[in-house]
């Protein structure tokens, strides 16, 4: 019987955090379906067509992945894949609580879900999307957080950005 799970999320957009999740769920899972979920309640930068656009590219022909999106309960798009295992990633203990939250409704609305959490290399503890696109609005470098073909979409969206790498500073004392 081949594992499948449905890690679904905003990727708004994909960054190298969501990736590392991606590639360790493939050491556990034999095909993942990535699934952007469509937000009405969130403002997004890029629209879902945009976002899946870019996964697929980073995804390439790689056979075990699977680019979806859905809107509506999770629980719904996981019986119309005929999945029933969720994958998440958990960073900082501020995921915890809300990870914790959607678990536990996930599978109260459906007894057959079992969420699976993989905790993020340390490198991307601190790598959300929310930051990366703060950042990048006023200019800042976001090299090395998302993959470089999205850092040209920010570029796209922020023409500020700067896409080289980070500033350093001489130490001083
Ligand atoms: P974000 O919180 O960055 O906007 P999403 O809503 O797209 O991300 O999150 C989808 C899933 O990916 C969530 O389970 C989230 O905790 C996880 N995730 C996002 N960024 C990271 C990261 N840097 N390391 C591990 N998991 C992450």
């Amino acid at each position: 019987m081949s594992k499948l799970a449905v890690y679904p999320g905003s990727f708004d957009p994909i960054t190298n955090g969501h990736v590392d999740i991606i590639n360790r769920g493939l050491r556990i899972f034999d095909k993942i379906i990535i699934a952007v979920g469509y937000n009405p309640t969130k403002s997004a930068l890029f629209t879902v067509e945009e976002r899946i656009e870019m996964i697929k590219g980073l995804v390439g022909d790689n056979p075990r992945l699977v680019v979806g999106s859905y809107s509506g309960l999770l629980v719904d798009y996981l019986e119309t894949v005929d999945a029933t295992v969720i994958l998440r990633g958990l960073r900082a203990m501020s995921d915890f609580e809300y990870e914790f939250q959607l678990a536990l409704i996930n599978r109260r609305l459906d007894r057959q879900v079992e969420t699976v959490f993989l905790m993020t290399g340390s490198k991307w503890f601190y790598c959300n999307s929310r930051i990366i696109k703060e950042a990048a609005s006023f200019g800042g470098s976001v090299r090395g957080l998302v993959p470089d073909d999205i850092l040209h979409k920010l570029k796209e969206k922020y023409p500020l950005l700067r896409e080289g790498n980070a500033r350093k500073r001489k130490e001083r004392c």
